[in-house]
């Protein structure tokens, strides 16, 4: 029997190994691709704290290994579901059952794609999934950002104090996004509203040098010569199977604050899969330290 499950192992999953088995807890990761989360898939962070700029399979490596180094185990099964037997956990994989303690949910989120031409090939090159993570590589570049909830809208005002030019890029007649958003990208000269238009390919030869665009209505296309495209069109979790057990938010995100309890007494979440505001590796790490300390404090009550 393990004191600690821990599903998935990116940055959230990997910090609460970190913390679970430094305290001594016998700790087994449950990761279902490869250990690194979706930080494998960027060429270069530099806004970890610390770190000045790494590769994200880099960071992903010395997170494997500090983890690893306490004396986590880590199986690469992919879970299928948790079952309650009261004060136990059982953890359900393709291969085995393992009965735990507690378990962490650390599944992360993925990014919705625009899922058109170009959008692959040019993943790193100028096509990113994250402002906060990319923009600073566009500094006085023309950029679009698509998408037109908060998110997209946020990230374009963000963009506004880096880039020289930024294209919104909308598939509606109007934003989604809270008005006071609305009106603040209204009245931010560098951001160009582009309304009625879905993404059909990106183009380049080494990066990313044009976006073209088809007007919903009309059909009539048209290109713009941009540097990079920022898609935002929102993020999804895949936590159906534990949702008869655990409360969802109405978009999939497990209900959780900084306390990182779930509505199940020991099940704990860490990372992008719980309800929060701000979705990138030091937040999902400081979730998994806050987790597992979580978890150490209801094995210690359990076996008072
Ligand atoms: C392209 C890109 C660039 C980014 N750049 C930055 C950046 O520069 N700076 C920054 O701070 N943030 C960045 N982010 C965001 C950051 O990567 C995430 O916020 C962070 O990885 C979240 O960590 P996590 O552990 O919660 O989830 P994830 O990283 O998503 O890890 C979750 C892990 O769980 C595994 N898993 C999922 N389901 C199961 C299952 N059923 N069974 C077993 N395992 C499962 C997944 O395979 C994955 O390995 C970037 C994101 C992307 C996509």
């Amino acid at each position: 029997m393990y004191d600690v499950i821990i599903i998935g192992a990116g940055p959230a999953g990997l910090t609460a190994a970190i913390y679970a088995a430094r305290a001594g807890l016998n700790c087994l990761i449950i990761e279902s691709t490869m250990y690194g989360g979706q930080i494998t898939s960027t060429p270069e962070v530099e806004n970890y704290p610390a770190l000045k700029k790494t590769a994200g399979w880099e960071l992903a490596e010395s997170l494997y290994q500090q983890a690893i180094s306490f004396g986590s185990q880590l199986n690469f099964e992919k879970v299928n579901s948790i079952i309650n037997d009261g004060s136990l956990k059982t953890v359900i994989t393709d291969e085995n059952a393992y009965v735990t303690k507690t378990v962490i949910i650390a599944n992360g989120a993925k990014r919705k794609h625009l899922n058109i031409e170009g959008e692959d090939e040019f993943s790193g090159k100028g096509v990113s999934y994250c402002a906060y993570c990319d923009g600073s590589f566009f500094k006085d570049k023309t950029v679009c950002v698509c998408g037109g909830g908060n998110t997209a809208l946020e990230d374009a005002l963000y963009l506004s104090n880096l880039c020289k030019k930024v294209y919104l890029i909308h598939r509606r007649n109007e934003y989604r996004a809270q008005k006071h958003l609305v009106e603040l990208v209204n009245k931010t000269e560098i951001i160009e509203p582009v309304l009625s238009f879905i993404p059909v390919k990106i183009s380049g030869a080494d990066s990313v040098e044009s976006i073209t665009l088809r007007q919903v209505e009309s059909g009539e296309e048209k290109t713009l010569e941009t540097d990079a495209v920022f898609v935002c069109i929102g993020l999804f979790p895949e936590n159906n199977s534990f949702s008869d057990m655990i409360n969802l938010d109405s978009n999939g995100y497990i209900i959780s604050d900084e306390t990182c309890k779930t509505s199940c007494p020991g099940i704990f979440v860490a990372g992008d899969t719980r309800t929060k505001e701000l979705r990138q590796i030091v937040t999902a790490a400081s979730d998994g330290a806050v987790a597992a300390t979580a978890a150490l404090s209801y094995i210690n009550q359990m076996e008072d």
